[in-house]
């Protein structure tokens, strides 16, 4: 099996470039941020205080998070609903971004991702996939941009989609916030696998990030 890890900050284009290339080479999309966003969303159903590591872990016996994969599409489950679209708010990536420093959380949803890279030729996008979901990848790439350029992409997404609720300003301070806690937390923080190839998208338009990965991973493999 093939693995491609591509780690990164939050609104690098992670997802949206690894969803182009999936296609293009025929593996399947993996994004590894729904599953911390899928805790997340059960701690704020539960009222469960996100950094209380001892009231998480008994939430989290008593949970079930699942990936299935529709017609090549991932679908995230939380005990047994799909929570797909409901996990993709402000207030869960927050939330999201503070369950994930918990150790407990990451080794919840460790197994979970290896079986997914034992089966299938995958991309997987998430924080630290290169440096210790799938160290052994045969390629990793750490996509990056500048978090003006991040928020602003952001901005521009949330106003196609018609949702005006969130200032410029606003979605970059979130972004700087996440980036600040995904980088310094203990467990698994967000970094380069000594072995990553750096892309930094903040001047490439997505055509011109899909090539120069697509080339990254016609090279090493
Ligand atoms: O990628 P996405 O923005 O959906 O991820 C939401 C949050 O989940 C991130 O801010 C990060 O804290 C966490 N995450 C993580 N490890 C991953 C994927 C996501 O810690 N592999």
């Amino acid at each position: 099996m093939i693995a491609v890890a591509i780690d990164g900050p939050a609104g690098a284009g992670k997802s949206t470039i690894a969803k182009t290339i999936a296609k293009k080479l025929a593996y399947i999309y993996v994004d590894t941020g729904a599953l911390y966003r899928a805790v997340a969303l059960n701690t704020l159903h539960n009222g469960t205080d996100p950094s209380d590591e001892e009231k998480i872990a008994n939430m989290l016996k008593k949970t079930c998070i699942e990936l299935k994969f529709i017609d090549g599409v991932q679908r995230v489950f939380l005990n047994g609903e799909d929570v797909s679209d409901n996990i993709r708010t402000s207030e869960v990536s927050m939330t999201a971004s503070k369950v994930s420093a918990l150790p407990i959380v990451r080794s919840f949803l460790l197994d979970l991702q290896r079986d997914i890279a034992k089966k299938n030729n995958i991309l997987m996008d998430g924080r630290d996939i290169g440096t210790v979901v799938l160290p052994n990848a045969q390629v990793k790439i750490f996509l990056t941009a500048s978090a003006e350029c991040r928020a602003k992409r952001r901005y521009n997404d949330y106003l196609v989609a018609g949702n005006t609720t969130e200032s410029y300003e606003e979605i970059l301070k979130d972004i700087q916030q996440r980036d600040y806690q995904d980088s310094h937390r203990t467990t698994a923080p967000l970094r380069q696998a000594d072995d990553a190839v750096l892309v930094d998208t903040s001047d490439d338009t997505l055509e011109q990030s899909v090539e120069k990965i697509i080339a990254i991973i016609s090279k090493k493999l």
